[in-house]
């Protein structure tokens, strides 16, 4: 089959690291479906593929909606064609210490990455099980290991983690691949979310975070974009299962 023809849903991809996998896929000569909670949004990330020459829709969906999930895959496959790639970016934070977290800041958590990429991987599967090649890309991150005030997240990470591992089990008889990458710091609105709810400017909190990371600089979206490219590659069809730590050092 030939790449150009093939068809990637990138959840999340409105902007930060989403934005930036869907933008390479299309480099790579991917259609991509770009997913995200409001279609306006998705539809700046859409319009910079279309300006470089690529083609690109934008859905508006909740992955952690099975009904909102599966509409989208399906409008997607009538406009675009069968998505045979799919990306789980989608993500929340709801950090807090344990006595203070709520069941909601759990649950929230818990439903976009955990069961979003759920629901996104059992719509989109049909379709690359009747092509017969597929690749799943799941975003976990190096919170998996555990990470002060992040119980809901790191769980969320590592669980994604285990659900990877399982599609790899499940999906390689139809040439599916499932992997998953765990980025370090990257620089997105959700770490300066971060930096502005501990108080710490900018700045000071990008270099302090560099400094502590082997090759001494953050994280940029195009990191994590090239590992996914990587993934999607027609050639890494016998990498799967896998745990790419895009960290800029060995930890996880
Ligand atoms: P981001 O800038 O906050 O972007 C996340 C995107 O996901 C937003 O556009 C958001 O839409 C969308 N989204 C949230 N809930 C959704 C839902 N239910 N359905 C559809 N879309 C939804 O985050 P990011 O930093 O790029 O992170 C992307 C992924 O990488 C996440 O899974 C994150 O956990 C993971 N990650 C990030 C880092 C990092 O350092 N940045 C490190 C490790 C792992 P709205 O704008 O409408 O909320």
């Amino acid at each position: 089959m030939s790449q150009s023809r093939r068809v990637a849903i990138v959840t999340g991809a409105a902007r930060g690291i989403g934005a930036g996998i869907a933008l390479r896929l299309a480099r790579d000569g991917l259609a991509v479906g770009v997913l995200d909670l409001e279609e306006s949004a998705a539809a700046v990330t859409a319009d910079a593929i279309a300006a470089e020459g690529g083609t690109a829709i934008a859905v508006g969906a909740d992955v952690s909606d099975a009904g909102s999930a599966q509409a989208a895959v399906g409008r997607l496959a009538a406009e675009l064609g069968a998505p045979t790639v799919l990306v789980n970016n989608a993500g929340i934070t709801r950090d807090n210490l344990l006595f203070r977290m709520t069941e909601t800041d759990w649950d929230s958590v818990m439903g976009v990455h955990l069961k979003g990429s759920f629901l996104m991987a059992r719509a989109a599967q049909e379709h690359m099980v009747a092509a017969g090649w597929g690749r799943i890309v799941n975003l976990s991150s190096t919170s998996a290991v555990g990470k002060r005030g992040q119980g809901n997240y790191a769980a969320a990470k590592a669980g994604l983690q285990g659900f990877t591992k399982t599609l790899a089990f499940e999906l390689g008889k139809f040439s599916i691949t499932a992997n998953a990458i765990a980025p370090g710091f990257v620089v997105t609105d959700m770490t300066r979310a971060t930096a502005e709810r501990i108080g710490v400017p900018w700045e000071q909190y990008v270099q302090e975070r560099a400094a502590a990371i082997p090759v001494q600089r953050v994280g940029l979206p195009e990191d994590i974009a090239n590992a996914v490219s990587f993934f999607v590659d027609d050639r890494s069809g016998f990498v799967s299962g896998q745990v790419l730590y895009v960290s800029g050092g060995p930890w996880g």
